[in-house]
């Protein structure tokens, strides 16, 4: 004779153990060590014993009894007023689940359940919490059609592939903490009414966010991404923020991250890593700036594609370079702002459409005006480089002038081959005295002798000025800060 049924050793559990499934519980999930320790205990993990069939870990379980047993816990739950939440805690769900348009008509709990196949949520209506903390997902998990009316929660669920949620609207708070995304994880057409935290989420792969509306706070603290990947690692295009002052990222890197046609001006940035770090060498930190992903990814289509429909993708990236900017000076983060600002008038400058205003010959000429602007003073973020550019050529017209011959009135002609008698050195500064005065053109004790220093010296005069305006932006914006 048999031996009386054991019960069932998860806890809580009163079913009869099935005959022969003495097991060891896989972990579900293991611990892991980095992040805050959430507050429910691990203790439950590991457990030894003879399990019922929903508890029992064995893939290769009688799928027809596991059924029926999971439709009647769940039937007998969600009749008894008594029971506040159906509690699928701990069940091992051997192959694929397929809830299609299934109504969760009270809270639901999948703590620390495992899917070992695709589970599939499919037009389904759950009226109440929906929690898959510790939950791990072995195939695909697949949220189509749906609604959440209240919390749901993910947190620390790992998910070992694909992770697609479609046309679904989650009506309360969503919680990804800790969760693991081990393949990509695709949001699209999805609107969250409520917060929504990835705070130290792992995406080992893509994370897409098509079509997203976020109405409530949203957060990514110190959420990863695989900065490994190839192309982009966080799609966050087209997004909508309805309160984008309650959105933030903080203490990740965004270096392979997409904004486009996101409204990044009011989104809290703290701490956030932009880019590869610099690069050492012999590029001065000044001349580095941030580039962006999608700067990046922009000039590697427009080198080997043609330049058709990349003058607004010129335009959105600048548009993106100026929210960020706009953001960035906000919170006095000013060094990043300068820099974003770069990357704006950058933008304009690659754009091969045409930039600013007027028909096209104004066109070339604001892009010339734009280059000059660049080399001359990185767009009045540099000090150091109009104010090289400014010594050297000072020097350069110095020596021009001393070569062309100039007359100082009432002292005597001043000529390379004919030095004065206090010498070529004090030519050459008498001659740098007035290369570098902006307003040489109108200086009374220095006159070119001939029509060519005459017209040198108007150019001079013009580059002059310009060069100290730079000179002169730069130093107050450095000063501002
Ligand atoms: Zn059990």
């Amino acid at each position: 004779m048999a031996d009386p049924p054991e019960n069932c050793a998860y806890p809580g559990c009163t079913l009869p153990a099935e005959a022969g499934s003495h097991a060891t519980m896989p972990a579900s999930p293991p611990a892991r060590p980095r992040g805050i320790p959430y507050h429910f205990s691990l203790k439950r993990q590991n457990e030894e014993g003879s399990f019922c069939v929903l508890h029992d870990p064995n893939p290769d379980k009688d799928v027809a009894r596991f059924q029926q047993a999971l439709d009647a816990k769940m039937a007998r739950e969600e009749a008894d007023a008594a029971v506040r939440m159906v509690n699928l805690a701990g069940v091992v769900f051997p192959g694929p689940m397929d809830w299609m348009g299934r109504t969760f008509p009270k809270a639901i709990s999948f703590w620390g359940a495992t899917f070992q196949g695709e589970a599939r949520f499919v037009e389904a209506n759950c009226l109440g919490e929906f929690r898959f903390e510790q939950a791990n997902f072995l195939g695909e998990a697949y949220f189509h059609n749906s609604t959440f009316q209240g919390w749901t929660t993910f947190a620390n669920a790992i998910f070992k592939k694909m992770f697609n949620i479609w046309n679904t609207t989650f009506k309360g708070e969503v919680s990804f903490l800790d969760a693991a995304f081990k393949d990509a994880v695709v949001f699209d057409d999805i609107t969250f009414k409520e917060e929504v935290r990835f705070d130290r989420a792992d995406f080992c792969q893509e994370a897409l966010f098509f079509d997203v509306t976020f109405k409530g706070p949203l957060r990514f603290l110190r959420t990863g991404f695989n900065l490994s990947l190839e192309s982009l690692a966080l799609d966050f295009t087209n997004v909508t923020l309805e309160q984008p002052e309650t959105a933030s990222f903080e203490q990740v890197n965004l270096s392979r991250a997409s904004f486009l046609r996101t409204d990044m001006s009011r989104v809290r940035l703290v701490g956030v890593a932009w880019g590869p770090p610099p690069r050492p060498g012999w590029r001065h930190p000044q001349f580095q700036r941030i580039v962006l992903h999608d700067e990046r990814s922009l000039d590697l289509r427009h080198n080997s594609s043609s330049s058709a429909g990349t003058k607004e993708a010129y335009q959105e990236v600048e548009l993106l370079y100026r929210q960020l900017r706009i953001n960035l000076e906000r919170e006095k983060q000013e060094v990043e702002a300068g820099s974003f600002y770069v990357g704006e008038m950058e933008m304009r400058r690659k754009n091969p459409g045409p930039i600013l205003w007027g028909p096209s010959p104004f066109r070339w000429v604001n892009k010339a005006l734009l280059n000059i602007y660049w080399v001359a003073a990185s767009y009045g973020e540099s000090f150091f480089r109009p104010l090289a550019i400014y010594l050297l050529l000072g020097a350069a017209f110095a020596l021009v002038y001393l070569a062309r011959g100039f007359n100082v009135p009432n002292v005597r002609d001043f000529y390379w081959l004919a030095p004065s008698e206090q010498g070529f050195v004090y030519d050459f500064l008498l001659a740098l005295r007035n290369s570098l005065n902006p307003l040489a053109a109108f200086a009374a004790d220095f006159r070119p002798l001939d029509w060519v220093g005459g017209l040198l010296r108007i150019f001079n005069s013009f580059s002059n000025v310009i060069l100290l305006a730079a000179i002169g932006v730069a130093v107050r914006r450095r000063f501002k800060r």
